[in-house]
């Protein structure tokens, strides 16, 4: 139990509200697993709130939420949240999405407002109460994943849902019951409607925190892939995708790394997932006598532009990306100076470790893999550069000044 987040309730509950750790942080302490964050669901307002904790922050239009930063935690807090519709506090789109949701309510209502019954138990961290409204901790038993409330319903106001319950089979080794995972591939198109910045915050789940393999075994499995990866060939089903040995590879690949404690970043990712559209495109490109290497920049922007239509890559990771398939071209040059150059490339590295990863697939790149690798050994240190040496160095403080702060 995390003491920050219990020392935030114990405060809450000192002025006379309810609060508890809710959500996954609780389905995670269940499970034994470590949770990565804690949230606190209270009666307090954020108002309310802000007055038990001064310096927290009110954060969010869909949900308001107060960012109470306790001893270098962050803990989330919100005010339990309601069913019932008040004018403007709740408005819902034809559709049936839910668009702006800030109408409180009871302990009772918030359970059955969230998504997955294992997902809405609370606890009392100081006693160690569990409450349960919904039947959670008994599907937490027995591993079964099921939506609270009508499915269809539930997955047409936040389609998100529909990866969520990808994200938690794959995660927790739940099996969805049959109502909650029927509905998933006819209902796969709304994704559509979900904004590309929030479906690239979804796919950095799905796919950086360490169990990328299994995820898109399920996403194939409940014909999710091609909601999220349009440009994807079809196999089968409209949602299931023909999946290269490289993908595969380069998701095994990141898993071990987040097993490892290494970093992992979108720009890898997305150079491995859409490498199979990109070299198509960029072949495409090249039958119609463009150069080799401006009909790759072409098809690099190109199929970036497609994907930013419904998972959107931040520009900061995009142009690593499209370097990262670029240096795939650069890397065949292996003579002379041009060489070096490629050596000395600011995305050496990642265009390398991305060549590992066709070689690995691929025996027809392993002779140019041994190459580089051989080249980076035999590689002159950098030289450091002369400016280096002239920076000045900030004058020291005065002895008297040292303890100030
Ligand atoms: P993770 O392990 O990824 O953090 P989580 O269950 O904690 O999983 P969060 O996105 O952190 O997921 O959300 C916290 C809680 O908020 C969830 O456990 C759930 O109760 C509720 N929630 C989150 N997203 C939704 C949603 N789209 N619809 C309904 N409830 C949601
Ligand atoms: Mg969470």
């Amino acid at each position: 139990m995390c003491p920050n987040a219990t020392e935030v309730v114990r405060r809450l509950q000192a002025a006379g509200f309810q609060a508890f750790i809710v959500g996954g942080s609780v389905r995670d302490l269940i499970l034994g697993k470590v949770p990565k964050d804690f949230d606190v669901a209270t009666d307090a307002t954020p108002e309310q709130v802000k007055a038990v904790f001064p310096r927290c922050l009110l954060i969010g239009r869909r949900f308001r939420l107060a960012h109470v930063r306790y001893r270098g935690t962050l803990v989330e807090v919100a005010t339990f949240r309601g069913e019932s519709l008040k004018d403007g506090e709740h408005q819902q789109h034809a559709d049936g999405r839910i668009l702006r949701d800030n109408s409180f309510g009871p302990i009772e209502e918030d359970a059955r407002r969230r998504d997955f019954s294992i997902n809405a138990l609370f606890m009392d961290p100081v006693t160690g109460e569990i409450r349960d409204y919904v039947g959670g901790y008994e599907d937490l038993a027995s591993r079964v994943l099921r939506l609270i409330g009508d499915p269809e319903t539930r997955y047409r106001e936040d389609p998100v849902r529909l990866l969520r319950a990808a994200r938690f089979i794959a995660k927790l080794g739940v099996e969805p019951n049959s109502e909650t995972s029927s509905l998933i591939p006819e209902l796969a198109p709304l994704l559509q409607d979900i904004s590309p910045a929030r479906l690239f915050e979804e796919v950095c789940k799905l796919f950086l925190t360490g169990h990328a393999t299994r995820t898109l075994e399920t996403l194939q499995r409940f014909e999710l892939t091609r909601a999220l990866f349009p440009l994807f060939e079809r196999q089968g089903s409209p949602g299931k995708a023909k999946l290269p040995a490289i993908l595969w590879a380069a998701l095994a690949n990141t898993d071990q790394r987040v097993a490892e404690g290494l970093a992992v970043t979108p720009s890898f990712l997305f150079a491995a997932l859409l490498w199979a559209p990109f070299k198509q495109r960029a072949d495409e490109l090249q039958n119609t006598k463009l150069p080799v290497f401006v009909a790759m920049q072409r098809a690099g922007d190109e199929v970036v532009e497609v994907q930013n239509g419904r998972v959107a890559l931040p520009r900061r990771f995009a142009s690593v990306t499209r370097e990262i398939w670029l240096m795939q071209h650069r890397l065949k040059k292996t003579r002379g100076r041009r060489a070096l150059n490629v050596l000395r490339h600011p995305k050496f590295r990642a265009g390398y470790d991305f060549l590992l990863l066709q070689a690995h697939v691929d025996g027809e790149w392993a002779e140019l893999a041994e190459f580089w690798t051989r080249a980076q050994q035999d590689a002159p240190p950098p030289k450091v550069p002369e400016k280096v040496g002239r920076v000045r160095r900030r004058p020291r403080r005065r002895k008297n000044h040292s303890n100030r702060h």
